[in-house]
């Protein structure tokens, strides 16, 4: 691989939001230079504050939708609003940043002749009716829904990533990563386990939407950006040759109703807050849960080894140290 200098200097897209930040520490940490472009739509400078000062950091506050002219040896494309608050408050820029961001930051990598991972995402299951969710599997998405813009925009990257890597032979990762969970979580992003830990620690009521039957699979952070640097790190094929694709369910496999974990919130915080219904958003999967055979396979055993209740305290410490700021 080219490098620039003795280091490798890493792009990270929407490295300002939860999972770029702690991606980019991890980066930092293994010697890397990082440069880390967002536009503090979901992210804030709060995430990367600590690292402002570090000599291999830098902040680019830049839109994906946009070119994007640098040097660099690798890049890890994050940039998207993740939470159904944030992409469904203006869903023609959510589409325009996977699609648009997508195809600028394909464009320089194909220039650069770049490794780059795609943040994709177990949504472009739709409501699965598969279960649990192999990478084989097609989906099952509404083109037209309130959650399309999110839904159809990842799988039209997918699309993108996958005719850059038959059409040019760009060494391409793409990861279909399921609910991860962790501290820097914005607060109001409407995503369930901020809101319910939020909303526990201000004895509010828990907002449990639709039956709370319905089940979603939980990753701690750590082990989810474990997963990334191991991915990205398989090497090249021969000669060059690109090497694993994907795409890559990644994902912790432990499966529980939003019941269980209002109850589990409730119980860890010692709250008193009540758990009350409200309606189901529409589309809302009522399953989801990641066979991860094919990345425990390729990512030399890689496995979550956060549990629930574990990363669950780290993340309650967090928004309690935050909420008293
Ligand atoms: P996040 O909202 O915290 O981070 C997204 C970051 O992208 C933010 O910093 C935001 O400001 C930035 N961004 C948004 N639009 C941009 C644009 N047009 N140009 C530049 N920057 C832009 O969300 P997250 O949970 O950290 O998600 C990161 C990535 O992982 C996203 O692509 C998301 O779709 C994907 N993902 C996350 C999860 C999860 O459970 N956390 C699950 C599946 C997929
Ligand atoms: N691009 C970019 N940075 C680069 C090279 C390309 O942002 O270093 C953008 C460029 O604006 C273009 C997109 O990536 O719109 C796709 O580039 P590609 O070379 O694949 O397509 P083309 O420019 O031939 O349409
Ligand atoms: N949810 C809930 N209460 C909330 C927020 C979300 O019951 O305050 C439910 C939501 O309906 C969905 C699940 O929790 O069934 C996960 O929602 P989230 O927005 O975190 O992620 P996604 O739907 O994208 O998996």
């Amino acid at each position: 691989m080219r490098r620039y200098n003795e280091r490798r200097r890493i792009l990270v897209t929407g490295g300002a939001g939860f999972l770029g930040s702690h991606l980019i520490d991890r980066l930092l940490e293994r010697g890397d230079e990082v440069v880390c472009a967002d536009n503090l739509f979901t992210g804030t400078k709060r995430n990367i504050e600590h690292l402002l000062a570090h000599p291999r950091f830098e902040f680019l506050r830049h839109d994906v939708t946009f070119p994007l002219y640098i040097e660099v040896d690798e890049i890890y494309n994050l940039a998207c609003p993740a939470s159904p608050v944030h992409y469904q408050h203006d869903p023609v820029q959510t589409t325009k940043t996977s699609v648009h961001g997508a195809i600028n930051m394909l464009g320089l990598a194909k220039r650069l002749r770049a490794r780059i991972f795609q943040a994709s995402t177990s949504e472009v299951y739709g409501d699965p009716t598969v279960h649990p969710q192999t990478e084989d599997y097609w989906g099952n998405v509404n083109p037209i829904g309130p959650r399309s813009c999110y839904d159809e925009g990842k799988r039209c990257a997918e699309t993108l990533f996958f005719d850059y890597h038959r059409q040019l032979a760009l060494d391409i990762r793409v990861a279909r990563i399921f609910n991860t969970y962790g501290p820097r979580m914005h607060p109001n992003d409407g995503r369930v386990v901020s809101n319910f830990i939020v909303q526990a620690l201000r004895g509010e009521d828990l907002t449990l939407y639709g039956t709370g039957e319905q089940t979603r699979s939980f990753c701690y952070v750590d082990d989810l950006v474990e997963a990334f640097l191991r991915f990205m790190d398989l090497p090249a094929g021969e000669d060059g040759a690109p090497g694993f694709p994907g795409p890559l369910n990644l994902g912790n496999p432990g499966e529980f109703t939003m019941r269980q974990l209002a109850e589990t919130v409730l119980r860890l915080t010692g709250s008193r807050s009540r758990i009350v219904h409200r309606p189901a958003p529409a589309d809302d999967p009522m399953q989801r849960q990641p066979d991860i055979t094919r990345a425990r396979e390729r990512l030399g055993g890689w496995e979550p080894k956060v549990g629930l209740e574990d990363g669950l305290q780290q993340t309650i410490a967090y928004f309690d140290a935050l909420l008293s700021t």
